[in-house]
Protein backbone atom coordinates (compact mmCIF):
# COMPACT_ATOMS: atom_id res chain seq x y z
CA UNK A 1 0.00 0.00 0.00
CA UNK A 2 1.93 3.59 -0.88
CA UNK A 3 1.26 6.11 1.75
CA UNK A 4 1.22 9.65 0.73
CA UNK A 5 3.70 12.29 2.01
CA UNK A 6 3.22 13.66 5.30
CA UNK A 7 1.18 16.81 4.97
CA UNK A 8 1.04 19.42 7.36
CA UNK A 9 -2.50 20.68 8.19
CA UNK A 10 -2.87 24.48 8.84
CA UNK A 11 -6.10 23.67 10.72
CA UNK A 12 -5.04 21.33 13.33
CA UNK A 13 -8.75 20.52 14.45
CA UNK A 14 -9.66 18.37 11.25
CA UNK A 15 -7.19 16.57 10.08
CA UNK A 16 -6.39 13.22 11.44
CA UNK A 17 -4.83 12.78 14.80
CA UNK A 18 -0.94 12.16 14.95
CA UNK A 19 1.55 10.23 16.65
CA UNK A 20 4.84 11.09 15.45
CA UNK A 21 7.56 8.63 16.90
CA UNK A 22 11.41 9.86 16.63
CA UNK A 23 13.86 6.86 15.48
CA UNK A 24 12.92 3.21 13.80
CA UNK A 25 15.81 0.97 15.97
CA UNK A 26 14.18 -1.57 18.09
CA UNK A 27 11.84 0.68 20.34
CA UNK A 28 10.33 2.96 17.47
CA UNK A 29 10.32 0.79 15.36
CA UNK A 30 7.96 -2.32 17.50
CA UNK A 31 5.96 0.94 18.83
CA UNK A 32 4.96 1.89 15.48
CA UNK A 33 4.43 -1.82 14.09
CA UNK A 34 2.29 -2.44 17.48
CA UNK A 35 0.26 1.17 16.93
CA UNK A 36 -0.53 0.30 13.56
CA UNK A 37 -1.79 -3.29 14.73
CA UNK A 38 -3.92 -1.93 17.54
CA UNK A 39 -5.14 1.01 15.04
CA UNK A 40 -6.06 -1.11 12.01
CA UNK A 41 -9.12 -2.32 14.47
CA UNK A 42 -10.22 0.71 15.06
CA UNK A 43 -12.30 3.36 12.87
CA UNK A 44 -10.21 6.15 14.37
CA UNK A 45 -8.88 8.73 12.25
CA UNK A 46 -5.28 8.73 13.84
CA UNK A 47 -2.28 8.54 11.66
CA UNK A 48 1.88 6.82 12.88
CA UNK A 49 4.06 9.03 11.59
CA UNK A 50 7.92 7.61 11.63
CA UNK A 51 10.69 9.96 11.63
CA UNK A 52 14.19 8.79 11.02
CA UNK A 53 17.24 9.20 9.07
CA UNK A 54 17.33 5.83 7.19
CA UNK A 55 14.96 3.91 5.09
CA UNK A 56 15.84 0.70 7.88
CA UNK A 57 15.73 -0.31 11.05
CA UNK A 58 19.39 -1.77 12.17
CA UNK A 59 19.51 -4.69 13.87
CA UNK A 60 22.59 -3.75 15.64
CA UNK A 61 23.11 -7.42 17.24
CA UNK A 62 24.52 -8.30 13.85
CA UNK A 63 27.48 -5.62 13.13
CA UNK A 64 29.60 -7.16 14.31
CA UNK A 65 29.56 -10.18 12.02
CA UNK A 66 28.98 -7.16 9.42
CA UNK A 67 32.36 -5.76 10.28
CA UNK A 68 34.17 -9.61 10.26
CA UNK A 69 32.68 -9.48 6.75
CA UNK A 70 30.58 -12.92 7.56
CA UNK A 71 27.09 -11.26 6.61
CA UNK A 72 26.26 -8.75 4.13
CA UNK A 73 25.38 -5.23 5.69
CA UNK A 74 21.52 -5.57 3.49
CA UNK A 75 20.96 -8.24 5.51
CA UNK A 76 20.63 -6.66 9.18
CA UNK A 77 19.00 -3.40 7.57
CA UNK A 78 15.05 -3.83 7.80
CA UNK A 79 13.26 -2.37 4.88
CA UNK A 80 10.54 0.00 6.58
CA UNK A 81 8.52 0.61 3.86
CA UNK A 82 8.39 -3.12 3.55
CA UNK A 83 7.94 -3.84 7.20
CA UNK A 84 5.58 -1.27 7.92
CA UNK A 85 3.08 -0.04 5.33
CA UNK A 86 0.65 1.73 7.40
CA UNK A 87 3.41 4.00 8.76
CA UNK A 88 3.98 7.24 7.04
CA UNK A 89 7.63 7.79 6.66
CA UNK A 90 9.90 10.83 6.96
CA UNK A 91 12.87 10.06 6.29
CA UNK A 92 14.64 12.98 7.92
CA UNK A 93 16.60 14.13 11.05
CA UNK A 94 14.95 15.57 14.19
CA UNK A 95 16.82 18.55 14.80
CA UNK A 96 14.49 20.46 17.27
CA UNK A 97 11.55 19.83 19.27
CA UNK A 98 9.21 22.12 20.63
CA UNK A 99 7.19 20.67 23.66
CA UNK A 100 4.52 23.32 24.29
CA UNK A 101 3.88 23.84 20.54
CA UNK A 102 3.95 20.44 20.10
CA UNK A 103 5.72 20.69 16.94
CA UNK A 104 9.23 18.98 15.78
CA UNK A 105 11.48 20.45 12.78
CA UNK A 106 13.10 17.66 10.55
CA UNK A 107 15.92 17.97 7.83
CA UNK A 108 17.28 15.99 5.46
CA UNK A 109 20.06 16.68 2.72
CA UNK A 110 16.82 15.96 0.43
CA UNK A 111 14.66 18.44 1.62
CA UNK A 112 14.45 22.07 3.10
CA UNK A 113 13.99 22.21 7.25
CA UNK A 114 10.41 21.27 8.20
CA UNK A 115 7.93 21.69 10.82
CA UNK A 116 5.58 19.00 11.37
CA UNK A 117 2.85 18.90 14.59
CA UNK A 118 2.28 15.92 16.34
CA UNK A 119 -0.47 15.50 19.30
CA UNK A 120 1.52 12.37 20.91
CA UNK A 121 5.46 12.19 20.86
CA UNK A 122 7.36 9.29 21.27
CA UNK A 123 11.06 9.61 21.82
CA UNK A 124 13.20 6.85 20.67
CA UNK A 125 16.10 8.13 19.11
CA UNK A 126 18.29 5.56 20.46
CA UNK A 127 22.34 6.46 21.96
CA UNK A 128 25.77 7.01 20.24
CA UNK A 129 29.03 6.00 21.38
CA UNK A 130 29.90 7.76 24.10
CA UNK A 131 33.22 9.61 23.72
CA UNK A 132 35.98 10.11 26.57
CA UNK A 133 37.91 13.17 26.28
CA UNK A 134 41.45 11.61 24.86
CA UNK A 135 43.10 13.36 22.64
CA UNK A 136 43.34 12.32 18.78
CA UNK A 137 39.83 9.66 19.28
CA UNK A 138 37.33 11.54 17.45
CA UNK A 139 39.95 12.04 14.32
CA UNK A 140 41.56 8.33 14.64
CA UNK A 141 39.41 5.94 16.77
CA UNK A 142 35.73 4.28 14.66
CA UNK A 143 32.98 3.02 16.45
CA UNK A 144 30.48 0.16 16.05
CA UNK A 145 26.73 2.00 15.88
CA UNK A 146 26.09 1.87 12.08
CA UNK A 147 26.78 0.33 8.67
CA UNK A 148 28.90 2.75 7.81
CA UNK A 149 31.32 2.09 10.97
CA UNK A 150 30.77 -2.02 10.66
CA UNK A 151 31.74 -2.02 6.91
CA UNK A 152 34.98 0.66 7.28
CA UNK A 153 36.38 -1.39 10.29
CA UNK A 154 36.31 -4.45 7.78
CA UNK A 155 37.82 -2.35 4.69
CA UNK A 156 40.55 -0.50 7.25
CA UNK A 157 41.45 -4.22 7.96
CA UNK A 158 41.38 -5.60 5.05
CA UNK A 159 43.44 -2.47 3.48
CA UNK A 160 45.96 -2.81 6.18
CA UNK A 161 46.66 -6.15 5.34
CA UNK A 162 46.74 -5.58 1.63
CA UNK A 163 49.43 -2.48 2.14
CA UNK A 164 51.08 -4.93 5.04
CA UNK A 165 51.77 -7.41 2.63
CA UNK A 166 53.84 -5.30 0.38
CA UNK A 167 55.87 -3.60 3.09
CA UNK A 168 59.72 -3.77 3.09
CA UNK A 169 59.98 -2.08 6.64
CA UNK A 170 59.59 -4.43 9.65
CA UNK A 171 57.98 -2.40 12.00
CA UNK A 172 55.49 -0.89 9.59
CA UNK A 173 54.48 -4.07 8.37
CA UNK A 174 53.73 -4.89 12.06
CA UNK A 175 52.06 -1.73 12.17
CA UNK A 176 49.83 -2.29 9.55
CA UNK A 177 49.04 -5.75 10.87
CA UNK A 178 47.92 -4.62 14.51
CA UNK A 179 44.31 -3.57 15.41
CA UNK A 180 43.81 -2.27 18.50
CA UNK A 181 39.89 -2.49 20.32
CA UNK A 182 38.93 -0.31 23.09
CA UNK A 183 35.76 -2.01 25.41
CA UNK A 184 35.69 -5.56 25.96
CA UNK A 185 31.59 -5.45 27.24
CA UNK A 186 29.90 -7.77 24.50
CA UNK A 187 29.92 -5.38 21.47
CA UNK A 188 33.66 -5.03 21.45
CA UNK A 189 34.23 -8.60 22.23
CA UNK A 190 32.07 -9.80 19.44
CA UNK A 191 33.94 -7.61 17.33
CA UNK A 192 37.20 -8.35 18.00
CA UNK A 193 36.13 -12.29 17.85
CA UNK A 194 34.99 -11.38 13.92
CA UNK A 195 38.00 -9.30 13.31
CA UNK A 196 40.05 -12.09 14.35
CA UNK A 197 37.91 -14.66 12.02
CA UNK A 198 38.64 -12.27 8.80
CA UNK A 199 42.30 -11.44 9.58
CA UNK A 200 42.89 -15.15 10.27
CA UNK A 201 40.74 -16.04 6.63
CA UNK A 202 42.73 -13.22 4.81
CA UNK A 203 46.68 -14.84 6.16
CA UNK A 204 45.36 -18.46 5.40
CA UNK A 205 44.88 -17.49 2.00
CA UNK A 206 48.22 -15.36 1.42
CA UNK A 207 50.42 -18.02 2.72
CA UNK A 208 51.37 -16.66 6.21
CA UNK A 209 50.80 -17.09 10.02
CA UNK A 210 48.15 -15.48 11.24
CA UNK A 211 49.61 -14.91 14.39
CA UNK A 212 51.82 -12.51 12.40
CA UNK A 213 48.54 -10.06 12.75
CA UNK A 214 48.13 -8.98 16.19
CA UNK A 215 44.84 -7.58 18.24
CA UNK A 216 44.93 -5.61 21.49
CA UNK A 217 41.85 -5.77 23.16
CA UNK A 218 41.46 -2.95 25.88
CA UNK A 219 39.36 -2.39 28.85
CA UNK A 220 39.17 -0.40 32.32
CA UNK A 221 36.83 -3.10 33.98
CA UNK A 222 39.01 -6.01 35.34
CA UNK A 223 37.11 -8.75 33.38
CA UNK A 224 36.20 -9.40 30.00
CA UNK A 225 32.07 -9.16 29.30
CA UNK A 226 31.18 -8.78 33.08
CA UNK A 227 27.26 -8.83 31.93
CA UNK A 228 27.65 -12.70 31.40
CA UNK A 229 29.25 -13.61 34.67
CA UNK A 230 32.53 -14.72 36.46
CA UNK A 231 32.34 -18.21 35.05
CA UNK A 232 31.17 -17.72 31.05
CA UNK A 233 33.67 -14.32 31.12
CA UNK A 234 36.73 -16.35 32.08
CA UNK A 235 35.73 -19.04 29.46
CA UNK A 236 36.16 -16.00 27.18
CA UNK A 237 38.92 -14.94 28.16
CA UNK A 238 40.53 -18.29 27.95
CA UNK A 239 39.00 -18.92 24.39
CA UNK A 240 40.15 -14.96 23.48
CA UNK A 241 43.98 -15.66 24.70
CA UNK A 242 43.93 -18.76 23.15
CA UNK A 243 43.30 -17.24 19.60
CA UNK A 244 46.38 -14.95 20.58
CA UNK A 245 44.38 -12.12 21.44
CA UNK A 246 46.37 -9.56 23.82
CA UNK A 247 43.85 -8.41 26.57
CA UNK A 248 45.17 -6.00 28.73
CA UNK A 249 42.46 -5.13 31.61
CA UNK A 250 42.49 -1.94 33.75
CA UNK A 251 43.53 -0.25 30.59
CA UNK A 252 42.80 2.14 28.28
CA UNK A 253 44.05 4.83 25.45
CA UNK A 254 45.50 8.00 26.90
CA UNK A 255 46.09 9.14 22.86
CA UNK A 256 45.40 8.27 19.79
CA UNK A 257 47.50 9.59 16.62
CA UNK A 258 47.50 8.24 12.89
CA UNK A 259 50.63 5.44 13.42
CA UNK A 260 50.10 4.45 16.92
CA UNK A 261 48.11 5.24 20.33
CA UNK A 262 49.74 5.62 24.02
CA UNK A 263 47.87 3.21 26.59
CA UNK A 264 46.95 4.21 29.62
CA UNK A 265 50.21 2.69 30.90
CA UNK A 266 52.22 4.85 28.75
CA UNK A 267 52.79 1.69 26.53
CA UNK A 268 52.85 2.87 22.86
CA UNK A 269 50.97 0.45 20.14
CA UNK A 270 52.05 1.13 16.39
CA UNK A 271 48.83 0.32 14.76
CA UNK A 272 46.26 1.79 11.64
CA UNK A 273 43.24 0.46 13.40
CA UNK A 274 41.35 1.50 16.18
CA UNK A 275 37.76 0.20 17.18
CA UNK A 276 36.11 2.18 19.90
CA UNK A 277 33.59 0.15 21.96
CA UNK A 278 33.27 1.35 25.34
CA UNK A 279 29.51 2.30 25.69
CA UNK A 280 26.76 4.69 24.63
CA UNK A 281 25.14 7.76 25.88
CA UNK A 282 21.33 9.27 24.34
CA UNK A 283 21.16 10.56 21.46
CA UNK A 284 22.57 14.61 21.36
CA UNK A 285 18.75 15.72 19.99
CA UNK A 286 17.57 14.88 23.69
CA UNK A 287 19.86 17.51 25.16
CA UNK A 288 18.14 20.18 23.49
CA UNK A 289 14.81 19.35 25.29
CA UNK A 290 15.66 20.56 28.69
CA UNK A 291 14.45 18.36 30.83
CA UNK A 292 15.78 15.96 33.22
CA UNK A 293 18.09 13.13 32.52
CA UNK A 294 20.06 10.37 33.99
CA UNK A 295 23.08 9.25 32.91
CA UNK A 296 22.86 10.35 29.40
CA UNK A 297 18.82 9.19 29.13
CA UNK A 298 15.77 10.82 29.34
CA UNK A 299 13.93 10.39 32.80
CA UNK A 300 10.58 8.50 32.04
CA UNK A 301 8.30 6.88 34.26
CA UNK A 302 6.88 3.13 34.72
CA UNK A 303 4.56 4.02 31.60
CA UNK A 304 7.48 5.49 29.74
CA UNK A 305 6.18 9.05 29.95
CA UNK A 306 7.76 11.95 30.16
CA UNK A 307 6.92 13.75 33.88
CA UNK A 308 5.21 17.01 33.53
CA UNK A 309 4.40 15.62 29.78
CA UNK A 310 1.60 13.13 29.44
CA UNK A 311 1.63 13.28 25.76
CA UNK A 312 5.21 12.86 25.27
CA UNK A 313 7.03 9.04 25.90
CA UNK A 314 10.22 7.86 25.53
CA UNK A 315 11.83 4.13 25.99
CA UNK A 316 14.83 2.25 24.72
CA UNK A 317 18.67 3.81 24.75
CA UNK A 318 17.01 7.14 24.96
CA UNK A 319 15.16 6.74 28.31
CA UNK A 320 16.06 5.95 31.89
CA UNK A 321 13.47 3.56 32.50
CA UNK A 322 12.87 2.35 36.10
CA UNK A 323 13.73 -1.43 36.27
CA UNK A 324 10.81 -2.83 38.55
CA UNK A 325 12.64 -6.14 38.51
CA UNK A 326 15.25 -4.13 40.25
CA UNK A 327 14.07 -1.31 42.18
CA UNK A 328 16.48 1.80 42.63
CA UNK A 329 18.04 0.76 39.27
CA UNK A 330 17.16 1.64 35.72
CA UNK A 331 17.02 -0.67 32.65
CA UNK A 332 20.44 -1.51 30.57
CA UNK A 333 20.98 0.19 27.30
CA UNK A 334 20.21 -3.72 25.50
CA UNK A 335 17.60 -4.52 22.16
CA UNK A 336 15.97 -7.15 24.67
CA UNK A 337 14.60 -4.09 26.46
CA UNK A 338 13.90 -1.65 23.84
CA UNK A 339 11.76 -3.76 22.01
CA UNK A 340 9.56 -4.76 24.82
CA UNK A 341 9.28 -0.84 25.90
CA UNK A 342 8.38 -0.35 22.24
CA UNK A 343 5.06 -2.49 22.40
CA UNK A 344 4.58 -1.26 25.61
CA UNK A 345 5.16 2.38 24.08
CA UNK A 346 2.42 1.47 21.49
CA UNK A 347 -0.25 0.37 24.37
CA UNK A 348 0.16 3.32 26.48
CA UNK A 349 -0.20 5.90 23.20
CA UNK A 350 -3.33 4.11 22.10
CA UNK A 351 -4.62 4.63 25.91
CA UNK A 352 -4.12 8.03 25.92
CA UNK A 353 -5.81 8.18 22.75
CA UNK A 354 -8.87 6.24 24.26
CA UNK A 355 -8.14 2.96 23.20
CA UNK A 356 -7.18 0.23 26.24
CA UNK A 357 -5.74 0.70 29.21
CA UNK A 358 -2.08 1.48 30.09
CA UNK A 359 0.33 -0.97 31.64
CA UNK A 360 4.25 -0.33 33.60
CA UNK A 361 6.93 -1.11 31.97
CA UNK A 362 8.17 -4.75 33.92
CA UNK A 363 10.51 -7.10 32.06
CA UNK A 364 12.92 -9.52 34.00
CA UNK A 365 15.94 -9.41 31.73
CA UNK A 366 16.63 -12.89 29.61
CA UNK A 367 19.81 -13.29 29.23
CA UNK A 368 22.61 -12.40 26.40
CA UNK A 369 23.72 -14.37 23.55
CA UNK A 370 27.41 -13.57 22.30
CA UNK A 371 28.79 -14.83 18.99
CA UNK A 372 32.23 -14.80 19.18
CA UNK A 373 33.82 -15.86 15.62
CA UNK A 374 34.12 -19.41 14.53
CA UNK A 375 32.92 -22.39 16.80
CA UNK A 376 32.38 -20.25 19.98
CA UNK A 377 29.84 -18.20 21.39
CA UNK A 378 28.60 -17.94 24.90
CA UNK A 379 24.95 -17.43 26.41
CA UNK A 380 22.76 -17.62 29.15
CA UNK A 381 18.87 -17.46 27.92
CA UNK A 382 16.97 -17.58 31.31
CA UNK A 383 19.61 -18.32 33.57
CA UNK A 384 21.15 -21.42 31.82
CA UNK A 385 25.18 -20.72 31.20
CA UNK A 386 25.93 -22.17 27.89
CA UNK A 387 29.37 -22.36 25.69
CA UNK A 388 31.49 -23.73 23.00
CA UNK A 389 28.68 -25.31 20.16
CA UNK A 390 25.55 -25.34 22.25
CA UNK A 391 25.82 -21.62 22.66
CA UNK A 392 26.66 -21.17 19.48
CA UNK A 393 23.27 -22.78 18.02
CA UNK A 394 21.39 -21.08 20.74
CA UNK A 395 22.62 -18.19 19.62
CA UNK A 396 22.42 -17.68 15.48
CA UNK A 397 18.80 -19.48 16.05
CA UNK A 398 17.88 -16.18 18.75
CA UNK A 399 19.25 -13.66 16.09
CA UNK A 400 17.16 -15.49 13.11
CA UNK A 401 14.13 -15.53 15.19
CA UNK A 402 14.31 -12.08 16.55
CA UNK A 403 15.21 -10.15 13.26
CA UNK A 404 12.01 -8.74 12.42
CA UNK A 405 10.99 -9.78 8.83
CA UNK A 406 10.94 -13.03 6.73
CA UNK A 407 13.39 -12.12 3.83
CA UNK A 408 16.17 -10.57 6.65
CA UNK A 409 16.04 -14.02 8.75
CA UNK A 410 16.09 -15.73 5.05
CA UNK A 411 19.45 -13.94 3.55
CA UNK A 412 21.15 -14.57 7.43
CA UNK A 413 19.84 -18.44 7.41
CA UNK A 414 21.71 -18.94 3.80
CA UNK A 415 24.81 -17.04 5.40
CA UNK A 416 24.90 -18.80 8.36
CA UNK A 417 24.61 -22.43 5.89
CA UNK A 418 27.16 -20.83 2.87
CA UNK A 419 29.94 -19.80 6.16
CA UNK A 420 29.40 -23.75 7.52
CA UNK A 421 31.16 -24.53 4.37
CA UNK A 422 32.75 -21.53 2.62
CA UNK A 423 35.24 -19.39 4.43
CA UNK A 424 34.31 -15.77 4.52
CA UNK A 425 34.59 -13.61 1.75
CA UNK A 426 37.50 -11.32 1.58
CA UNK A 427 37.11 -8.48 -1.03
CA UNK A 428 37.69 -5.09 -0.71
CA UNK A 429 35.25 -2.78 -2.19
CA UNK A 430 36.35 0.27 -1.05
CA UNK A 431 33.22 1.98 -0.31
CA UNK A 432 33.25 3.60 2.80
CA UNK A 433 35.92 5.87 3.62
CA UNK A 434 37.03 7.41 6.86
CA UNK A 435 34.90 10.30 7.02
CA UNK A 436 31.56 8.43 6.60
CA UNK A 437 32.62 6.26 9.36
CA UNK A 438 33.39 9.18 11.83
CA UNK A 439 31.90 9.81 14.93
CA UNK A 440 30.37 12.78 14.06
CA UNK A 441 28.68 11.19 10.70
CA UNK A 442 27.44 8.25 12.46
CA UNK A 443 25.57 10.77 15.27
CA UNK A 444 24.85 12.99 12.01
CA UNK A 445 26.26 16.01 13.79
CA UNK A 446 29.40 17.74 12.27
CA UNK A 447 32.64 16.36 12.72
CA UNK A 448 33.88 17.65 16.49
CA UNK A 449 36.64 20.04 17.09
C1 LIG B 1 27.56 -3.56 17.98
C2 LIG B 1 26.37 -3.68 18.88
C3 LIG B 1 25.94 -4.94 19.28
C4 LIG B 1 24.84 -5.06 20.11
N1 LIG B 1 24.42 -6.31 20.47
C5 LIG B 1 23.32 -6.45 21.26
C6 LIG B 1 22.85 -7.73 21.62
O1 LIG B 1 23.43 -8.75 21.22
N2 LIG B 1 21.75 -7.81 22.41
C7 LIG B 1 21.09 -6.69 22.85
O2 LIG B 1 20.07 -6.82 23.55
N3 LIG B 1 21.52 -5.46 22.53
C8 LIG B 1 22.61 -5.31 21.75
N4 LIG B 1 23.06 -4.06 21.42
C9 LIG B 1 22.38 -2.88 22.00
C10 LIG B 1 21.19 -2.51 21.13
O3 LIG B 1 21.61 -2.31 19.80
C11 LIG B 1 20.52 -1.23 21.62
O4 LIG B 1 20.23 -1.36 22.98
C12 LIG B 1 19.26 -0.99 20.84
O5 LIG B 1 19.58 -0.73 19.49
C13 LIG B 1 18.46 0.18 21.40
O6 LIG B 1 17.32 0.35 20.63
P1 LIG B 1 16.70 1.81 20.44
O7 LIG B 1 15.47 1.64 19.63
O8 LIG B 1 16.58 2.50 21.74
O9 LIG B 1 17.81 2.61 19.64
P2 LIG B 1 18.47 2.33 18.22
O10 LIG B 1 18.30 0.93 17.83
O11 LIG B 1 19.86 2.88 18.32
O12 LIG B 1 17.63 3.23 17.23
C14 LIG B 1 17.61 4.62 17.31
C15 LIG B 1 16.99 5.17 16.05
O13 LIG B 1 16.81 6.58 16.18
C16 LIG B 1 17.34 7.23 15.03
N5 LIG B 1 17.70 8.60 15.41
C17 LIG B 1 18.72 9.02 16.18
N6 LIG B 1 18.70 10.37 16.29
C18 LIG B 1 17.62 10.80 15.59
C19 LIG B 1 17.08 12.08 15.30
N7 LIG B 1 17.62 13.21 15.79
N8 LIG B 1 15.99 12.15 14.49
C20 LIG B 1 15.41 11.03 13.98
N9 LIG B 1 15.89 9.79 14.23
C21 LIG B 1 16.98 9.68 15.02
C22 LIG B 1 18.48 6.33 14.62
O14 LIG B 1 18.88 6.57 13.29
C23 LIG B 1 17.84 4.96 14.81
O15 LIG B 1 16.98 4.67 13.75
C24 LIG B 1 24.16 -3.90 20.58
C25 LIG B 1 24.59 -2.64 20.17
C26 LIG B 1 25.67 -2.53 19.31
C27 LIG B 1 26.13 -1.16 18.88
Amino acid sequence: MAVPDVEDHTDRTTGPQRVVIVGSGFAGFTCARELCRVLAKQDRDIEVVLVTPNDYMLYTPLLPDVAGGLIDPRFVAVSLVDALPRVRLVVATVESIDLDGRTITVTSEHHTPRTLFWDRLVLTPGSVTRLFDVPGLAEHGRGLKTVAEALYLREQLLRQLELADHEGDRDLRRARRTVVVVGASYAGTELTAQLRALADTYAKRRGFDPAEIRFVLLDTADRVMPEVGEKLSDKVLAVLRDRGIDIRLGTSLKELAGDHVVLTDDTTVATYTVAWVTGVTGAPVLGTLGLPMERGRLTVDVHLQVPGHPDVFAAGDAAAVPDLTKPGTITPPTAQHATRQGKILARNVAAGLGIGTQAAYKHRDMGLVVDLGPGFAVADPMGVRLSGFPAKVVTRAYHIYALPRGINRWAITVTYLTNAVMPRPLTLLGLVGPEEASFGSSEGIPERG
